[in-house]
């Protein structure tokens, strides 16, 4: 029997409640498979904030690394909000992609047939399924680069300064070329080239490195256009490579092509197999304590865990037709509820999951 250590950070808002029915995936997956998973539960976030005065513990990075990968729910809230830039709970999921080394975001947006009637876009133009990747690069650019406030022409100004590395492009576009080859053979690569040097640079690297993939079609676009195409042919996708900010904005349009926010995992990967397992969606404080949230996102996480971290191919697929299998009987949580049907609990979709793993 292999056993897997997980820390597991539940955080604020739903994630309590959603990280919960992963576990409970996890463990069913566990007996299933004959595989043990030990979790060690740790606080970030707000829920820390009012624990012991600090968003983010010292010690986080550490007992992470202790461990073979983390499961996140989500950070943030209201309560917090008025904190300091430095203290708020948003500042802490920058310090542990930093502090893990987590450079590689991996964002799979698909739609399930059973959710067609929840997509925005018009049929003719995504047919009856999308499946496409985002490859978001995540310690590096402007969220990481110089922040600041001088005196300027104006008077005061902030500034924050887009920045990138040949290394910190050329490790994460050889994630989008490998993702490419895993899967339709198409990357795009996303910037904004006509006005930005960080992006120059970018554009230049990712064209040198195509020439060591001859079986993967690379285009180039630019970031606006990149938005229109999503919400206009999605379908023509199949990975799309990008920097920090461009990813950030672009995944959460992806996502809402798929029906809802509550839908999208996804996978923060270091060099190796270590990495972090966290829906795409925030803690969502106004549905938050109301056992309402759709749990499906963070169990897919998990999926996503079984298959990069753990190399459990099948356990991870297990979880993905059970998935499907229990949209296609016509479950759903209140977000990707059609009119007349009486939406589920997160428990419920939780162990509705489970029943058919
Ligand atoms: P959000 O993603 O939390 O919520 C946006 C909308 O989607 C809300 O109406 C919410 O109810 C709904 N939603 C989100 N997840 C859902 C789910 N699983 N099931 C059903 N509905 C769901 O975004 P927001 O409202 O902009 O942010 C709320 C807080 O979360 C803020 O403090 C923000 O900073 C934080 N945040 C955290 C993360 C993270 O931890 N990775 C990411 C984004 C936002």
């Amino acid at each position: 029997m292999s056993t897997y250590r997980i820390a597991v950070i539940p955080g604020d808002g739903i994630g309590p409640e959603i990280v919960a029915e992963a576990v409970k995936v996890l463990d069913k997956v566990g007996a299933k498979f004959g595989h043990s998973f030990e979790y060690t539960y740790r606080l970030m976030g707000g829920a820390a904030y009012d624990a012991v005065g600090t968003c983010f513990p010292e010690d986080t990075v550490e007992v992470c690394q202790k461990h073979d990968a983390v499961l996140l729910g989500a950070v943030g809230g209201p309560k917090w909000d008025s904190l300091p830039g430095a203290e708020r709970p948003e500042k802490a999921l920058l310090k542990i992609r930093e502090g893990l080394g987590l450079y590689a975001n991996l964002r799979p947006a698909i739609m399930h047939k059973a959710l067609a009637k929840a997509c925005p876009i018009k049929p003719e133009n995504i047919g009856d399924s999308m499946d496409l990747m985002i490859v978001r690069e995540l310690t590096g650019g402007i969220y990481f680069g110089e922040h600041g406030w001088r005196e300027g022409k104006y008077g005061p100004e902030a500034y924050d300064v887009e920045r990138y590395s040949e290394m910190e492009i050329r490790r994460i576009a050889k994630v989008a070329f490998n993702a490419a080859m895993a899967r339709g053979k198409n990357l795009v690569s996303v910037d904004k080239a006509n006005v930005l040097e960080a992006s120059r640079l970018w554009r230049k690297i990712v064209t040198e490195m195509a020439a060591d993939y001859p079986e993967v079609t690379v285009s180039h676009m630019y970031v606006d256009n990149a938005a229109m195409q999503l919400v206009y042919r999605p379908n023509q996708f199949d990975v799309i490579l990008t920097s920090n900010m461009f990813g950030d904005i672009l995944s959460d349009e992806a996502s809402m092509i798929t029906g809802s926010l509550g839908m999208l995992p996804s996978a923060s990967l270091a060099d190796g197999t270590f990495g972090l397992y966290e829906p795409s969606h925030g803690s969502a404080p106004d549905i938050a304590g109301k056992n309402i949230a759709n749990p499906i996102a963070t169990i897919m996480s998990v999926s996503m865990m079984l298959r990069y971290s753990f190399g459990l191919e099948a356990e991870a697929k297990a979880i993905d037709d059970a998935v499907t299998a229990v949209l296609d009987a016509g479950l759903r949580t209140g977000d990707i509820a059609e009119a007349g049907v009486t939406p589920i609990s997160t428990t419920e979709m939780g162990q509705a999951i489970c029943d058919r793993i």
